[in-house]
């Protein structure tokens, strides 16, 4: 005779160890051919489901050899074994074991997905196999609305989607009525005919007969098997289609749907594993746009004061002082200007609040007393009248220019302020002049809440002393303003006899805040991965519930053919799909605050790298912290994973 298709020998398989060692199967030597309808008999707790499950490649024996199509199976890896049980088994449970979440044509096309078969050709046969069983108005059916019978017909198409050699059928009957039953028997009995190998495991006689050759069991052993007079088919059934497709790993679309299958089943857990994701990326997103606005705004602001300015202070260096040191003299300015080459104009000034009024509107408000080349050196133009000329600094003038802010405040009908007079501490001035609005310092101060008045005028007349407060140079070459900024060092090191002043430039200062904002930049970066990193590990917490929740369905899974690198796939897909839809909200809902945010005026630049970075992030969380779980499913026994509730 042709060489067995199944062959057990000296087959022993025991559970548990020392005293509580159960001999659940013991030295069962047993050959099947192609073609047999066998029934394994026996009562319960005789070994007929480690039979079935050690025959099914779903268990290892301890002890013995096993050879399906003469190839050993103990030499094989679990991924070639899972490849062989798909190509040669089709099982029937006795609780059907079909997936709940799916409809009837999507637990048949289980087999043919892990088989690599195409959607439209999956789809035809499943439905075909349906129709033929009697289920052709149960193809969206989920189990939970069909009845029994019609579940077990459910999984014998399943059983047939990749058209097995052998139908292994354990207890098949076993929770259908005896109506049902028949039909099942009956088309076992119609599959034997074409030519397929049947095994079903029973405790029923009548059951066992619809078989040609009757096993029984009895403690783990064999007590008697019924070899059948008449000869088997000699043409097995080896119909199972061998076009290379069985090694494909089911396609990234395929696993996607699957995956958001999955997900929209339990929905509930999937919002807020989501959320974890979404506030990550948008915290991400946002913090980094609020970082980089407030840096760009300040860097705006001291480039706005122009990147060609030196700024002389009072007070030696190092030393926090309040501006009143008495160091730095009008004729400093005037020494500076007329000695130092390479620059534009020098700016004195002397400045302070005072108390300003109008008729009955009075304000205290900036008050700087400046140089006439005031609007030269900061690049600052008037926007009405004139601004004070050389002959009203040399003599004391009582005039003023004021910046936007203070017209608003003194002027709120929008009245002319050119030739009215206003009382700067008690002064009448003369305001001959409006700046252009010039917005916030990088300080913080309103700029355009100043009046302008001729320094010499401030000095004598408001402030009483000779002393200034600042010194603002304009340098004609922006690139030799390190040496300029010496020169002046020098020469009022050389008039004062002590570095008792402090000269900057822009430029440094820049340097400075750029620093500054940096830090805050990264800080607030970090702040956000972390609840980046956050959100990863509730993925992981949630993918790892998910995993012990459906151990039945990835031992269905792992029995209709899936290997071990489908699960894998699944889980890490169902992470990656995860975290990628809660990345894309999460980087939507980031740009929405942003420009929320915006709206209520606070400084946002966006700059995709952190819309990118977070995005990357999202799905690089996924797919790491997706890994564990998804191993964990992976290495399930197929055994143990579909006898867990
Ligand atoms: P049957 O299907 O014939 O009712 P089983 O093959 O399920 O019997 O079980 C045979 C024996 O092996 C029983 O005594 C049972 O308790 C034991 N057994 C089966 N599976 C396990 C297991 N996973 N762990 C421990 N004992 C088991
Ligand atoms: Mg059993």
């Amino acid at each position: 005779m042709a060489q067995p298709l199944i062959k057990l020998k000296n087959i022993s398989r025991y559970f548990g160890s020392g005293d509580a060692t159960v001999k659940a199967l013991d030295n069962v030597s047993l050959e099947i051919h192609p073609g047999e309808f066998v029934a394994i008999m026996g009562q319960s707790g005789s070994g007929k489901s480690t039979m079935m499950n050690l025959i099914g490649m779903l268990d290892r024996s301890t002890d013995g050899v096993y050879e399906v199509s003469g190839k050993d199976v103990a030499k094989l890896t679990p991924d070639e074994l899972a490849g062989l049980r798909r190509d040669t088994f089709g099982f029937i449970f006795q609780r059907y074991n079909l997936l709940n979440t799916a409809n009837a044509e999507e637990n048949v096309e289980i087999p043919a997905l892990y088989a690599g078969i195409p959607g439209h050709k999956r789809k035809e046969r499943a439905r075909q196999l349906l129709t033929d069983l009697g289920l052709a108005d149960r193809y969206d059916h989920r189990p939970s609305q069909l009845s029994g019978g019609q579940q077990q017909r459910v999984a014998v198409a399943r059983a047939l989607m990749n058209d097995p050699p052998v139908i292994l059928a354990d207890e098949p009957t076993g929770a259908l009525d005896s109506k049902s039953s028949e039909d099942v028997m009956a088309l076992l009995q119609d599959l034997h005919k074409k030519g397929r190998t049947i095994i079903v495991i029973t405790h029923e006689e009548e059951v066992a007969s619809y078989a040609q050759r009757q096993i029984r069991l009895e403690d783990g052993k064999i007590t008697r098997d019924d070899q059948p007079a008449m000869q088997p088919h000699e043409t097995p059934a080896d119909t199972h289609n061998e076009d290379g497709k069985q090694n494909i790993a089911i396609g990234a679309i395929e696993s996607v749907k699957m995956a958001l299958r999955s997900l929209r089943v339990n929905i509930f857990r999937t919002a807020l594993t989501l959320l974890g994701i979404i506030i990550g990326v948008a915290a991400v997103i946002t913090m980094l746009a609020i970082g980089e606005g407030s840096k760009q705004n300040v860097l705006n602001q001291i480039s706005a004061l122009g990147t060609n300015i030196l700024n002389v202070r009072p007070g030696a260096p190092g030393i926090r002082s309040s501006g009143d040191n008495a160091t730095l003299m009008p004729s400093d300015a005037k020494a500076v200007a007329e000695n130092i080459s390479n620059i534009i104009t020098v700016v004195p000034e002397r400045s302070g609040q005072k108390t300003l009024r109008l008729g009955n509107i009075d304000d205290s408000i900036a008050v700087e007393g400046v140089g006439e080349t005031f609007p030269l050196a900061r690049d600052w133009n008037i926007k009405e009248g004139t601004f004070f000329t050389q002959d009203d600094v040399n003599s004391y003038a009582a005039v003023t220019v004021l910046g936007t802010t203070a017209v608003e405040t003194f002027f709120p009908y929008g009245e002319d302020p050119i030739g009215e007079y206003i009382l700067v501490g008690n002064i009448p001035f003369e305001i001959i002049g409006v700046m252009e609005s010039k917005g916030a310092a990088p300080w913080g101060s309103d700029q355009d809440n100043t009046a302008w008045v001729p320094y010499t005028t401030a000095l004598v007349r408001l402030f009483g002393s000779n002393y200034l407060n600042s010194m603002t140079i304009k340098v004609e070459n922006t690139d030799l303003i390190e040496q300029t900024e010496k020169d002046v060092t020098e020469l009022l090191i050389a008039r004062h006899g002590a570095e008792d002043f402090r000269a900057r430039n822009t430029a440094s200062f820049l340097e400075m805040a750029t620093e500054t904002q940096n830090t805050l930049t990264i800080l607030l970066g970090a702040v956000a991965a972390i609840s980046l990193l956050v959100g990863g590990i509730g993925v992981m917490n949630i993918m790892l519930v998910s995993v012990v929740e459906r151990t039945r369905e990835i031992g269905i899974r792992m029995a209709t053919g899936a290997r071990r690198k489908d699960i894998m796939l699944q889980f890490n897909t169902e992470a990656a799909v995860v975290c990628t839809i809660g990345g894309m909200i999460g980087v939507a809902l980031g740009f929405t605050m942003g420009f929320a945010l915006l709206i209520f005026g606070v400084n946002i630049a966006f700059t995709p790298a952190p819309a990118i970075l977070a995005f990357a992030c999202a799905v690089g969380t996924g797919l790491l912290f997706g890994y564990l779980p998804a191993r964990k499913a992976a290495h399930l026994d197929p055994v143990v994973a579909l006898s867990s509730e």
